[in-house]
């Protein structure tokens, strides 16, 4: 009776029920246990013909998986990245088991649903049918599942170290950029992520007097950096487009309500600093946009004071800037200075050493890019497609910084709604949007990697 009522049932989509399976590997970092999906994983694609190395860290239970397909090798390699470690959840705050897998009302929900396990299904998914349909390969496909993206120290950075020659490749799809999708599901835009924001971190200490808190003196450390920290409180820098900042604010200039697309094409186009700073203002409300426009400041650590009757010599605050590709870290420094303008206050950068990076954006003219773009295009009713800068940083760094393209994508439509859950509560994304997403990353790779192609 009971597997009658079950064969009744329709088949739960393949992406959709990898991506239970995985949700169910308590991949939380630290300490993250991501040798779990590479077991699984493993044992999915051997049989279909993978060549699968798992390289252990130094840390018990945490591995990377690097997956082959082999083509003809008249191409180079074509590689998909996925993290499988995930945040951390407040339990009590979840309606369901973030590590069931639980699917409700067509939405697959769980720990990572979003970030980037739902990837890693519809990147694995789609490798799978490559080997599943024997489509005849001219490149190999590399699929690598990461450890250590969300914290740590054995990520893909301290991987390239030792296996650089098997995640070589041509180019890479990763985690980056957005389906967005409206209310009534229906695709707005695709963004793809051809750069990343970079992360500065900054010092900024106060000196006084250290004596006894019974008398104290104007020159308060703690007073002082609090000053400090005040004024920087209220400084904002200023809007910075990138080449990719232009077309993806163009594409919201043409997709987004009035009068939201109204300040859209005042900050690409107006040269009056009045109308330019009212649309910054009402663009800026939404965190996200703030933030790929121009370097951020976000004080992170505080520090100062060890007993409560010593008013302390010293107070220190660690500031966390996200700077736009090419930004030197040294000017960041001086415009801390200058608007902080104390001379009870230094400034420094906590990594002296650190310089611009140099990494240029990945190319849109390349076939990778060109064929995702086409395959978005396809799969989502000719919705616009966009180069993006991500507010982040992601792992794709260990490849950009050696010549390799990278373009970044979560591979699925998501609401805004959906997207204030990533990192957060109740992180989820519907089964049709793994359909969807697995269909274009397939096609994508057929484009680029089969012969004949
Ligand atoms: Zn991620």
């Amino acid at each position: 009776m009971l597997a009658a009522t079950a064969a009744a049932q329709p088949a739960v989509d393949p992406t959709a029920a990898l991506l239970q399976e995985i949700i169910r590997l308590d991949t939380s970092n630290p300490p993250g246990h991501e040798g779990l999906v590479d077991e699984l994983l493993a044992s999915k694609l051997r049989p279909l013909g993978f060549e699968v190395t798992i390289v252990p860290t130094p840390e018990a239970g945490k591995s990377h998986m690097i997956a082959r397909l082999k083509g003809d090798g008249s191409k180079r390699p074509v590689l998909l990245a996925a993290h499988a470690d995930v945040v951390g959840v407040e339990r009590e705050k979840w309606t369901v088991d973030p590590f069931g897998g639980v699917i409700k009302d067509g939405d697959v929900y769980g720990r990572g649903a979003i970030d980037f396990k739902g990837g890693m299904a519809v990147f694995a998914r789609a490798v799978m049918q490559l080997a599943e349909r024997k489509v005849p390969l001219a490149r190999d496909v590399i699929f690598v599942v990461e450890a250590d993206e969300e914290a740590a120290q054995y990520n893909t950075s301290w991987l390239a170290q030792t296996h650089w020659a098997q995640m070589d490749a041509e180019f890479a799809l990763n985690e980056g950029g957005w389906i967005i999708a409206g209310d009534d599901r229906k695709v707005k835009y695709v963004s793809i992520a051809t750069a990343d924001k970079s992360s500065v971190g900054v010092i900024v200490s106060a000196t006084g007097t250290s004596t006894h808190s019974s008398m104290p003196r104007p020159d308060n450390a703690i007073f002082a950096l609090s000053r400090a920290l005040a004024k920087l409180s209220t400084f904002e820098f200023p809007v910075q487009l990138t080449e990719a900042n232009r077309k993806f604010l163009a594409v919201l200039a043409r997709t987004s309500p009035q009068p939201l697309a109204a300040h859209y094409r005042t900050l690409l186009t107006s040269t009056d600093p009045a109308a330019l700073a009212a649309a910054d203002r009402e663009v800026s409300k939404d965190p996200l946009m703030h933030a790929i426009i121009r370097n951020t400041i976000a004080p992170v650590i505080i520090d100062g004071g060890f007993r409560s009757n010593v008013i302390p010599g010293s107070a220190d605050a660690t500031i966390n800037v996200r700077v736009i590709p090419g930004t030197d870290p040294k000017d960041i420094v001086s415009t801390f200075q200058r608007v902080i303008d104390d001379p009870a206050i230094t400034v420094r950068l906590s990594n002296p050493n650190a310089g611009p990076s140099r990494v240029p954006p990945s190319p849109e003219d390349n076939p990778l890019y060109l064929a995702l773009e086409k395959q978005a295009k396809a799969t989502f009713g000719g919705a616009d497609v966009t180069p993006y800068l991500f507010q982040a940083g992601t792992d794709a760094g260990a490849w950009r910084s050696r010549g390799i393209p990278v373009y970044g994508i979560y591979p699925y439509p998501i609401t805004a709604d959906e997207l204030t859950r990533m990192h957060g509560n109740d992180e989820k994304v519907s089964v049709e949007s793994l359909r969807q997403g697995t269909e274009m990353i397939f096609n994508t790779l057929v484009e680029v990697a089969a012969k004949g192609r």
